[in-house]
């Protein structure tokens, strides 16, 4: 039933072995010149950290302090100890490296082979990965979790549309890796090509690595019939398989007795209680090469309360709102882009894409949306839709509490990227 004992683990057993990996983790990041000089200047001595609460005594990473210690001052064993590296996609800027020994990534691995046995996935099935490799953790992190799982995988990397279609097809993959935006747009693909992916063996995907909808999972489910699973995870803290749903669908179940999660208060940095929206912060705590304590995430989110009824006790975390860096500010209201992917996902007009765009006429700021609409509804007559676009903007309307300028184009007119989506385009510092 279980792929990993950990999964078992009792609450009281959880924390106990948490405190034991927590303790083992700050002798280790000590070791590194980043912890070593913090915990001297802050007087941090891993020895009198006797409880899992005395973790809010420790000092936060950031980001930047990442990017300070570019490129080896994080590193808590000899460089000739690491095997791999990767470095995060850099979607807010400078990029930073993460090492692994050769352990950390055998951990790494079964983490993830965990998840996806958790969803269903077996040694008999084919899986195909679409996700970018190279830096990209979404790539041989689920490659190798895949591998150690036993199923037959295949590193089909990201793009190529019709590759991705005619692998899926010649080798009845039942399982895959894709990121959201790109699962809406293959859709297209698929349509154009006069073929329906509900008529694939195709059964379950992990979706994630961008923040998604329930109204996009929904409709991918309904698309491809098939399930699609959240998957959380970030490159600090080894990239996917930190956080990741069990089939009840309902919350990511963060793997605790490898991660310390904490959700703060992301302007005083304050513990917030449970089922309180804030910012997510982690710590590694199987990690020997490269330990990182309390870092900082930026995502927001929220831990869930109560028990799942698949059993595991390890604690979830709500869908990702966004980034903390996601939120805009139109008219002095905070928008998130979530929120209108929300909106949009909804209504079935809508098709696969939509971009967001800021602007400023004069000093006022003005929020546009391009929304892909599907091509049945494209071709009627104006007047259908000048009404169905003033559907859209007073549904935003009232969601956003910002009238929104939309406009609709053609079913894949807007420009695709082969990672990350950007789904917000702020034009308000051109010009004047
Ligand atoms: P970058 O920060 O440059 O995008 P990563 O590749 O490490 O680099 O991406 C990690 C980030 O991706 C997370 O911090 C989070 O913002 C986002 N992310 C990953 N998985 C999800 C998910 N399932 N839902 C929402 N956001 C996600
Ligand atoms: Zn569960």
């Amino acid at each position: 039933m279980y792929y990993d004992e950990a999964e078992k683990l009792s609450r009281l057993e959880i924390e106990r072995l948490q405190l034991m990996r927590l303790q083992r983790t700050l002798r280790q990041a000590a070791k590194s010149p980043f912890y070593g000089a913090l915990f001297r200047e802050r007087g941090v001595d891993p020895e009198k950290v006797t409880s899992l609460a005395d973790v809010r005594r420790l000092p936060f990473t950031t980001k930047q302090d990442l990017r300070d210690s570019y490129p080896d001052r994080l590193l808590a064993m000899p460089q000739s100890e690491m095997v791999r590296m990767h470095v995060s996609s850099g979607t807010t800027g400078t990029p930073t490296v993460i090492y692994h020994t050769k352990r950390d990534l055998d951990w790494w691995a079964s983490l993830m082979a965990r998840c996806m046995h958790m969803v269903g996935l077996r040694k008999t099935d084919v899986f195909q990965n679409m996700s970018g490799y190279g830096l990209f953790t979404g790539g041989l992190g689920i490659h190798c979790g895949a591998e150690k799982l036993g199923c037959l995988t295949i590193p089909a990397g990201a793009g190529n549309s019709q590759r991705q279609i005619k692998l899926l097809m010649d080798f009845k993959v039942t399982g895959i890796h894709i990121i959201p935006s790109y699962a809406l747009h293959l859709s297209t693909v698929f349509a154009g090509l006069g073929i329906d992916p509900r008529t694939l063996p195709l059964r379950i995907a992990l979706v994630g690595a961008e923040p998604y909808t329930e109204e996009a999972r929904r409709r991918l489910e309904a698309m491809y019939d098939m399930k699609v699973y959240n998957s959380y995870g970030l490159s600090e803290m080894n990239g996917p398989g930190v956080a990741f749903e069990c089939q009840e669908q309902h919350g990511m179940h963060v793997w605790e007795d490898a991660y310390l999660a904490e959700i703060v208060d992301p302007q005083t940095g304050e513990p917030l209680p449970d089922g309180e929206l804030g910012e997510l912060v982690m710590t590694s705590l199987g990690r020997e090469g490269m330990p990182i304590i309390r870092y900082r995430t930026r995502d927001l989110t929220r831990f869930l309360t109560g028990q799942c009824p698949c059993g595991r006790v390890h604690r979830r975390i709500d869908r990702l709102q966004g980034r903390c860096d996601d939120m805009m500010i139109v008219k002095g209201v905070n928008i998130f882009p979530m929120q209108i992917e929300r909106i949009l996902m909804s209504m079935p007009e809508v098709g696969q894409d939509y971009l967001i765009i800021l602007e400023r006429d004069g000093y006022i700021d003005n929020i546009r949306i391009k929304v892909e609409i599907r091509e049945e509804y494209f071709v009627e007559d104006m007047r259908t839709l000048a009404v169905l676009q003033k559907r859209i903007a007073s549904r935003l309307r009232d969601e956003i509490l910002v009238t929104p300028r939309v406009e609709l184009v053609e079913h894949n007119s807007l420009p695709k990227s082969d990672g990350k989506a950007a789904r917000v385009c702020d034009r308000r510092g051109e010009g004047a």
